[in-house]
């Protein structure tokens, strides 16, 4: 029993600090002893460990570590895409030996395609281009979505490309260029996750968790199988005497059977484990995609939900397209998306509405009387045009929304745009000012 009590400690441990590292940020965990852990690990230790090395090497050891952790964390390379691979690849090693003399034609044939979907959807993801803006593609991807005036507005030009953003695009400062719907530079794939490979990022989740909690409960059956063949009285049902075992014999039992093929069982719980990880990740992706928004996007909505609890944001209507004269000569003429922007969404330091000088001219885009707001409920989401909507855009990134709409009355292409459904992130970044 003590090695089995260890590799499942250990494997516990390891499912227990990924979940951490992973969700630990999570604004919803805020205030839950997982933040408190995760705050505990990245922060409080190494300050521990950088106080002692000052004192011990005056720093070097440390700052070598450092070195490495910014390779790790924001270079490129593919060392956390070895290691998936790795994971994927060992784990299979390990549980085939023992797991497949076991199996009948129809797993041997499922668990086939569980195997081989993760490693195609993993190249699919890693090696396809996320959406690159190119000077060849400026054009179009400039076409892809209209301006917001909330998170994205006419005319930022990209610092580094020295050229306009497209609307929901961002620099990543890993890859080094500007990628089209930019929702994060994942390292698990040492790629962007952009318009042009969400989807395989998507399948990549999905696929990886089927595999896991597939592997997980196979596993689990094929040991309990050989248990029950071993010590066939193997129930657990304290509550009844004589029915069954009490809880620590039914443990005891469920170790031999661990312990019979020790690989196998090591990996099985690891999946068992992993699988909520996953599955976890693949809901916040599909949620992000039924609010139509992106990690990236989300965060910048809660900085606006920050805004507007301090009572710094406003809003006003935008002028009706055809009288929309300010903006456009940076603003897509055509897009294929099937709404464009009705307000304009803006900060001041003041907390009063933007002013202007009487008789000036009005420097900012809309029309009429700025109102302030308080809820991300009363703006407008102009990239949410409804769940199903959004995954054919994420789906077929180049599906043109008013091919099919054609003609769009102006009336019609507005009632498509739903109301924000709020955030998830956390990360503050900057907005623009007036
Ligand atoms: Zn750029
Ligand atoms: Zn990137």
């Amino acid at each position: 029993m003590g090695a089995v009590a260890t590799i499942a400690l250990v494997v516990l441990g390891i499912a227990f600090m990924i979940f951490v590292a992973f969700f630990g940020r999570l604004p919803a965990l805020r205030r839950t002893p997982i933040a408190w852990l995760h705050r505990f690990i990245w922060v409080h230790v190494p300050a521990g460990v950088l106080a002692l090395d000052q004192r011990v090497s005056s720093g070097r050891v440390t700052s070598s570590c450092a070195r490495f952790g910014t390779y790790i964390m924001y270079d490129k390379h593919p060392l956390v895409l070895i290691f998936y691979f790795l994971l994927l690849s060992v784990g299979e090693i390990l549980y085939l030996p023992t797991a497949w003399p076991q199996l009948g034609a129809v797993h041997r044939a499922a668990g086939t395609v569980a195997m081989a979907l993760p490693y195609v959807f993993l190249y699919l993801a890693a090696f396809s281009d996320p959406g690159t803006v190119t000077s060849e593609n400026h054009g179009a991807e400039m076409s892809r979505y209209p301006y917001d005036f909330a998170l994205f507005h006419p005319g930022a030009v990209c610092a580094t490309c020295r050229r306009l953003k497209p609307a929901r695009s961002k620099h990543c400062s890993v890859c080094r260029r500007c990628v089209a719907r930019a929702d994060h530079h994942c390292i698990f794939i040492n790629n962007c996750v952009g318009a042009r490979n969400t989807h395989w990022f998507v399948l990549l989740l999905a696929s990886t968790g089927a595999l896991t909690l597939y592997g997980g409960v196979l596993g689990l059956s094929l040991m309990a199988a050989k248990t029950t063949a071993r010590y066939p009285a193997w129930r657990l049902a304290p509550w009844r005497s004589g029915a069954g075992m009490d809880f620590a014999d039914w443990l005891v039992c469920w170790g031999w059977g661990l312990q019979d093929g020790v690989a196998m069982g090591a990996v099985t719980l690891l999946a068992l484990l992993t699988s909520p990880l996953v599955w976890g990740l693949l809901g916040y992706h599909v949620w992000l995609v039924y609010c139509g928004t992106t990690t990236n996007e989300s965060m910048k909505w809660s900085d606006w939900q920050a805004e507007m609890d301090e009572g710094f944001a406003f809003k006003r209507a935008m002028a009706p397209a055809g009288q929309r004269a300010k903006d456009l000569r940076v603003e897509p003429a055509w897009t294929r998306w099937p709404a464009e922007a009705e307000q304009i969404l803006v900060r001041t330091e003041s907390g009063q509405p933007p002013r202007h000088p009487a008789g000036g001219q009005d420097p900012l885009p809309g029309v009429g009387e700025w109102e302030p707001v308080w809820r991300l409920k009363d703006v407008e989401n102009l990239y949410d045009i409804g769940f199903w909507d959004n995954m054919v855009d994420v789906f077929f990134p180049n599906f043109s929304f008013r091919d099919i709409h054609e003609p769009v009355a102006e009336d019609n292409a507005r009632r498509r745009v739903r109301k924000n459904k709020g955030t998830m992130g956390d990360e503050p970044e900057p907005l623009r000012n007036y």
